[in-house]
């Protein structure tokens, strides 16, 4: 399986190929660029089908990380990490201080946090092992699933206000496709706005509980993308934005947490020739880094979330960018980011 030659290899720094026999863990690094700072990215648990599946997930969203950091104007890299495994049947702690004892063996160029699969207790027991972890009550921020579904709400308010004009979420339908770590904060923030929701889940309990706790209408797993909504919000996996899914969608935007939103990049320009406003993936999820980034003894959540808050006007500035270059968000993102990065921790300040 090619490595450097991989269509989404785009220049790693380093990728680290991971295996300890006796805990089972098979497990891949991927750092994708260190000039703003050291590789900050989460580690997702997935039962892939193969293990190319697995390389390519990993570079496309360690290299995510590079550009998220960069655009919230973060002293970090980009980096990423899967093991592969299915989270709900191989997890053990033999495994997690197996994965803290590769994260320690790079020296703090990768910072590991929990993604997809993983949770909170599964990083500490990391921790146990290693420094170089993020997210956990020990850093003061704790799990950052809270602070990227209030970025998230943010930036989904942003779009609202720039495709619709209106200032609130009072009515507005909202199609949340994930109800896990941030769906359901998500949920919250939205019906606490106003919103009006359209759930749905592989998990059915997790679906159940939005219809109590929400007031949910609940769809099947494919009709998502076909219900009559405003907004819709990939809260799940990857590339569910593609040339199956895009003709069925009636909403006008799509912004949610997912990574990786588009299955290919021509999908951006797809989305805009159609009309459909999108808030680039990794401009709206970047609450929880921006949380992280406040990590230390001092740490203080409101000051903390009212640095998550201005993804609403990062976005707002991207959409307007878009407009006046004639480029599709997510390119108009890209710019600013590789500007940032680019220029590496002088970058910060370089403006949208
Ligand atoms: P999670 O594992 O807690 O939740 C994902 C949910 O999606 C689960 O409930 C799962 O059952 C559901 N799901 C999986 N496949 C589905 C499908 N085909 N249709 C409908 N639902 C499906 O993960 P999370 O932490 O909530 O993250 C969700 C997304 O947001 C991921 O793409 C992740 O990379 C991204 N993200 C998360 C964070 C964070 O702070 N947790 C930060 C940035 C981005």
């Amino acid at each position: 399986m090619p490595v450097f030659s991989h269509p989404e290899f785009d220049d790693h720094a380093e990728v680290a190929f991971c295996r300890d026999a006796e805990s089972g863990l098979t497990a891949i690094i991927a750092v994708h660029n260190l000039n703003r700072g050291p590789a900050l990215g989460g580690c997702r648990m997935w039962a892939y089908e193969d293990e190319a599946e697995a390389v390519t997930d990993v570079l496309r969203l360690s290299r995510g990380m590079t550009y998220k950091s960069a655009l919230a104007g973060l002293p970090y890299g980009g980096g990423k990490s899967v093991i592969i495994g299915d989270p709900k049947r191989d997890k053990s702690e033999a495994l997690f201080h197996a994965m803290g004892r590769f994260v320690d063996s790079l020296g703090g160029r990768y910072i590991i946090a929990e993604d997809v699969g993983i949770s909170v207790p599964d990083v500490e027991i990391m921790g146990r092992e290693t420094q170089y972890v993020a997210g956990t009550p020990a850093g003061g921020a704790g799990d950052p699933s809270p602070s990227t579904a209030y970025g998230v709400f943010m930036g989904i308010r942003a779009a609202v206000k720039h495709k619709l004009g209106k200032d609130s979420l009072d009515g507005v339908r909202v199609a949340v496709q994930g109800l896990g770590h941030v769906g359901y904060h998500l949920c919250r923030y939205l019906t606490g706005d106003g919103a009006e929701l359209i759930v749905t889940d592989i998990d059915a309990s997790a679906v159940a509980r939005a219809v109590q706790e929400f007031d949910a209408h609940a769809v099947a797993i494919d009709e998502i993308y076909g219900t009559t909504v405003d907004v819709y919000a990939p809260c799940a996996l990857g590339a569910t934005v593609n040339d199956e899914t895009i003709p069925q969608l009636k909403a006008t935007i799509v912004a949610g947490s997912a990574n990786n939103q588009l299955a290919e990049a021509r999908h951006g320009e797809i989305l805009r020739e159609r009309g459909i406003l999108y808030a680039p993936d990794y401009v709206i999820n970047a609450g929880g880094v921006v949380n992280i980034s406040h990590e230390g003894p001092d740490y203080d959540k409101a000051k903390a979330f009212a640095h998550v808050a201005l993804i609403h006007d990062t976005l707002l500035e991207i959409f307007e960018q878009s407009e006046a270059t004639g480029l599709c968000t997510a390119k108009a993102a890209d710019r600013v980011a590789e500007r940032r990065f680019k220029m590496g921790k002088e970058g910060a300040s370089v403006a949208a």
